[in-house]
């Protein structure tokens, strides 16, 4: 089968044939019909040190998944042949001190699918059981594929506690558009994003309700409620202790490439911040207030979808992610 793999410690990709998987004893086997290439997939391919050190390639990339599952492999009552399914990334290994206490998305012996583990751009995938998601049918298909990061943005706006809230999104990529909508349906008072490309400025207004600004006036420290960043950058890390009022909530999300420098006293101590950090998707709580944000019809995700291109043609689809003039890039494999 077809599949794009990490395949060297190294920049670049190799698109190649390898094997058909056989699911181990507690996984599926899907065939695979879209995919999503997600930031991180960016990281992965110029080989960050951030990715370094979950990776050991030969690996087959790729996390946001939909597809059939065509065979199941041990005790799984609540899936069958035929199911449209999604992997959460977060494969945790339920024995561990944060597993045991409900905290799997921050396992302590985490691997990601796609990462760690051979995961979803290929024509068929294995999934482990435990971290199979087994879609409502009434979302769209190629939504299927682009709830991964949606969920990134729901666990980040749960934490920022946005109702009646004026909020500041710092970063306006598919995860700080997806931040807007969900932000918008928890019933955010006002929401305000930030982001240099006019191309993701334009995109998240025809998405969601908000006012988007290319940089931050001075005039706007210290009047935002909750302010989450989803940019990593370390001027979007210091617009976000700006712009957050005194006593206000900071949510991390964006994975900076460097050390981040913050000034202690100033922030955190004089403004008595509340700061959350959100990593990945409570599972499966987070999962279950996506789905109901797509089938209620809150959120229309295939609006975040810009590009679609074949499997095959994934060194033109990873030109375009690093463009940063598209929403969700989609993989049409089946
Ligand atoms: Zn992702
Ligand atoms: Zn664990």
């Amino acid at each position: 089968m077809l599949a794009v793999v990490k395949a060297t410690p190294a920049p670049g990709i190799s698109i190649i044939d390898v094997p058909k998987p056989t699911p181990k004893p507690g996984e599926v086997l899907i065939k695979v019909h879209y995919a999503s290439i997600c930031g991180t997939d960016i990281g992965i391919y110029d080989w960050i040190p951030w990715v370094q050190t979950y990776i050991t390639p030969p690996v087959i990339i790729g996390h946001e998944v939909v597809g059939e599952i065509v065979e199941i492999n041990g005790e799984a009552p609540h899936l069958q042949i035929g199911d449209m399914v999604s992997s959460e990334t977060h494969i945790y290994d339920d024995s561990c001190y944060q597993c045991e206490i409900g905290n799997k998305h921050i396992c302590e012996n985490m691997k990601f699918f796609g990462m760690a583990r051979d995961g979803g751009f290929a024509e068929f995938a294995t999934i482990p059981i435990r971290t199979t998601w087994k879609n409502n049918p009434a979302v769209p298909v190629k939504a299927m594929s682009v709830q991964e990061p949606l969920g990134n943005s729901v666990h980040a706006v749960t934490k920022a506690n946005v109702k009646g809230k004026k909020l500041l999104i710092i970063g306006l990529g598919p995860t700080g558009m997806c931040a807007a909508a969900a932000a918008q349906a928890y019933g955010a008072s006002h929401i305000t994003g930030v982001d240099p490309t006019e191309y993701r400025r334009q995109l998240t207004e025809s998405f969601a309700y908000i006012e988007t600004l290319s940089s931050l006036p001075k005039d706007r420290f210290n009047t935002y409620d909750a302010v989450i960043d989803m940019s990593g950058s370390p001027a979007g890390i210091q617009t976000a202790f700006d712009a957050v009022r005194i006593g206000g909530i900071l949510v991390a999300f964006g994975i900076p490439k460097q050390k981040i420098e913050v000034d202690w006293g100033t922030y955190l101590i004089n403004k008595e911040l509340t700061i959350h950090s959100v990593y990945g998707r409570r599972i499966w709580e987070t999962w279950d207030q996506v789905s109901e944000l797509l089938t209620s019809g809150k959120i229309d995700l295939t609006k975040t979808i810009t590009h679609e291109f074949e499997l095959a043609d994934f060194e033109e689809a990873m030109k375009v992610m690093k463009s940063g003039e598209c929403g969700k890039v989609l993989l049409k494999v089946l």
